[in-house]
């Protein structure tokens, strides 16, 4: 514990210097108050001794400028007064003082005093790292809830949060942005002819390539279970499908063998794109609908492709035949 003697009596000042250093703790003094304010700044202190007269700034308002820092750590303040200032006392605690010493200073009470103060410092410590681990674990929780524990990319909950701030963004600046909704083909199959850890895996490395594909800004969340969904940040639809078969084709590009597929020798995913404006009457929700109206004219086309939702004529077209 460091204790800072306040006192513009030198010696009485001494006097208590030397007392704390023989009870055996580290300690530093000052002259007068805004001395003393000045060393608590740069160096810190644990607890304050101070003397209630000093010319300039006395105890009480030593004691109120400290109790007014916002500090990290509590410091316990003791208030010296001569046997003159006792009816004072209250007025020094309630200024915020944690305790008094009566003047002349008496060892065995200075003892008890820093006793009591070396719990009441060391128990504010205690309580501060604690909030600080509940404050981190708190940190840690919220992220890992909204990470997918499977393939480790975002999750429904972050998606639906980022929807929502998205939406407000929309609302409020009228951006506009585009959704694709992605389905592993042939997906059961795989299971039955693979096993369900190893169609864990396909999960696993088609959300890394449908990651590793977009653009940065752009956010690839796990929808369901073999969904994904991509939010792009582009209001341009057709850049949107550009981009978004850029994705489909690196999963194809993983060659993951898919042994019975009719469609690909391959693991591919299919793809619906919409777009989503302010003011036009469509929420996201409809957005999503269209992206999966859209996915699903993907799949009866044959797979592995992306169709566009059209928003002029409330028709898809095609991004792009299989290769
Ligand atoms: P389509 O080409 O029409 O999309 O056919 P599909 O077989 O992929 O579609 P379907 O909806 O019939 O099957 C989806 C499969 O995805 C069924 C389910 O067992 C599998 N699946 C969903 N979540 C998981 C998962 O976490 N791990 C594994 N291994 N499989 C999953
Ligand atoms: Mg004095
Ligand atoms: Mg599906
Ligand atoms: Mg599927």
């Amino acid at each position: 514990m460091k204790i800072l003697v306040a006192e513009d009596d030198d010696v009485s000042r001494f006097m208590t210097v030397k007392a704390v250093q023989q009870i055996g703790y580290e300690c530093i003094s000052a002259a007068d108050g805004e001395a003393a304010w000045e060393l608590y700044l740069k160096e810190g202190a644990d607890a304050v001794i101070s003397d209630w007269m000093m010319p300039g700034l006395d105890g009480i308002q030593l004691c109120k400028r400290i109790r007014q820092m916002d500090d990290q750590l509590y410091t316990y303040f003791i208030i010296l007064t001569a046997l003159s200032e006792r009816e004072y006392r209250l007025e020094g605690m309630r200024a915020g003082a944690d305790d008094y010493l009566a003047k002349p200073l008496d060892r065995d009470e200075l003892q008890l005093r820093l006793i009591a103060a070396a719990r009441v410092t060391g128990l504010h410590r205690k309580l501060q790292e604690q909030a600080r681990e509940l404050e981190r674990l708190n940190r840690e929780f919220f992220e890992s809830g909204r990470i997918d524990a499977l393939t480790g990319i975002a999750n429904r909950l972050r998606m639906q949060e980022d929807l929502r701030a998205i939406k407000a963004r929309v609302d409020r600046f009228g951006d506009a942005f585009c959704l694709a909704l992605f389905d592993i083909d042939h997906f059961k199959l795989y299971n039955d002819t693979c096993g369900h850890v190893a169609g864990d895996e396909v999960l696993r490395n088609v959300a890394l390539a449908l990651a590793g594909a977009c653009r940065s800004g752009d956010t690839v969340y796990r929808y369901g279970g073999e969904e994904f969904l991509a939010v792009l940040g582009t209001p341009n639809i057709e850049l949107a499908g550009t981009i978004v078969d850029r994705m489909r084709a690196s999963v194809e590009q993983s060659a993951i063998a898919h042994p019975k597929s009719e469609t690909s020798q391959f693991v591919t995913v299919s793809a619906g794109v919409a777009a989503f404006y302010p003011g036009a009457g469509v929420s996201i929700d409809d957005a999503l609908q269209r992206a999966d109206a859209a996915l699903f004219d993907a799949k009866q086309k044959g797979r592995n492709r992306v169709v566009v939702f059209d928003p002029e004529d409330e028709k898809e077209t095609e991004q792009s035949a299989v290769t």
